[in-house]
């Protein structure tokens, strides 16, 4: 039951970048208005992120490791005009407990209404829980990674390699929640700062204000966010953003193909443009659920989908002549 367990974890955790991204996931959901990343030795001896979100309350903390421990599902509640659910980015209540069983998972946390905060350290199935004091929000801890896993630890990229591709992956979730404040420091050196902007000013935080400055902004209320004037193309596609509710996804190529298309012969033959685009969909139209990572993602209705953005992004681009 051990080894089942191990690998059960390593669908969840098969590298840092995923320990980054639940982690993530987990502080965008308890509504952080400030993010903070700190990656050591390339994510195996340490990721922490720090958010000042809702907290864990003080008496659910010994569950939070505890495999399919969840405090999504119960607190959506229908909300809004469309009568819509909350979508949170977790719901499997399982990156937590990945994380103790992968490596030593330690946290901090305190909702702002509590008096004394709580610290929690987890390793294996082996939980230990104490009272503390620290500022409202969540701190977790996550290090040692594989110490214990020598076969995953041989499988793992160069700590330059999981930098590299953290850091990218941060980028997008600047792209796609510019609203908030976010660092990345590795090894001690700030890599990433972003402070509260629009979706131009994180094209400025990723890729320079000379790309926000060619950027078009368009909204019409289920896409929106950026796309570059034409003559800010390339050859790859590597800055074809797409997130849909809030969740970085690896775009299906109908989405790709739908931007590319709107520019016509705007866009010289091979190329593509920058975009970042957030698609808003309802719940019930879409996957998020056919791969652990949880970055491809299953749209109900993809030639509807396709079609929205191939029409917002044509229409950005006639409303602003070139
Ligand atoms: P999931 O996100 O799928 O619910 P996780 O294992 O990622 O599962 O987290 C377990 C639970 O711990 C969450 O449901 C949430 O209640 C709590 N939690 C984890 N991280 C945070 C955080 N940064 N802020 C507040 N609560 C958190
Ligand atoms: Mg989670």
């Amino acid at each position: 039951p051990h080894v089942a367990r191990l690998i059960a974890a390593g669908e969840v955790v098969s590298r840092p970048l995923d320990v980054v991204r639940e982690l993530v996931e987990n502080a965008l959901d308890a509504g952080a208005s400030r993010i903070d990343i700190e990656v050591d030795g390339g994510g195996l001896e340490r990721v922490q992120v720090r958010d000042n979100g809702c907290g864990i309350p003080a008496e659910s903390v010994p569950l939070a490791p505890a495999r399919h421990a969840t405090s999504k599902l119960t607190a959506a509640e229908p909300v809004g005009a469309g009568g819509l659910e909350v979508t949170t980015l977790g719901f499997r209540g399982e990156a937590l407990w990945a994380a103790a069983q992968a490596g030593t998972l330690e946290l901090m946390t305190r909702p702002a209404a509590q008096v004394g905060a709580a610290r929690l350290y987890a390793q294996g199935d082996e939980v230990q829980v104490s009272r503390t004091s620290a500022p409202a929000g969540t701190t977790v801890t996550v290090s040692r990674l594989f110490a214990h896993l020598p076969a995953r630890l041989r499988t793992q990229a160069s700590a330059g390699a999981e930098v590299r591709d953290i850091t990218a992956l941060l980028g997008r979730y600047v792209l796609h929640h510019p609203g908030l404040h976010w660092r990345l420091t590795v090894d001690s050196d700030p890599r990433l700062t972003h402070a509260p902007a629009d979706h131009r000013g994180a094209v400025a935080t990723v890729y320079g204000p000379l790309s926000a400055n060619r950027v078009l902004t368009l909204d019409t209320g289920t896409v929106r966010g950026v796309v570059s004037r034409p003559e800010l193309t390339r050859a790859r596609r590597d800055r074809m953003h797409f997130a849909v509710n809030g969740r970085p996804v690896t775009a299906p190529p109908e989405l790709e193909r739908a931007v590319i298309d709107a520019y016509a012969e705007l866009l010289p033959a091979g190329t593509a443009p920058l975009c970042v685009l957030d698609l808003t969909v309802a719940p019930e139209d879409h996957d998020p659920n056919i791969h652990p990572a949880k970055q491809v993602v299953a749209l109900a209705d993809l030639p509807d989908v396709a079609a929205r953005v191939r029409a917002a992004v044509a229409q950005a681009l006639a409303g602003h002549p070139l």
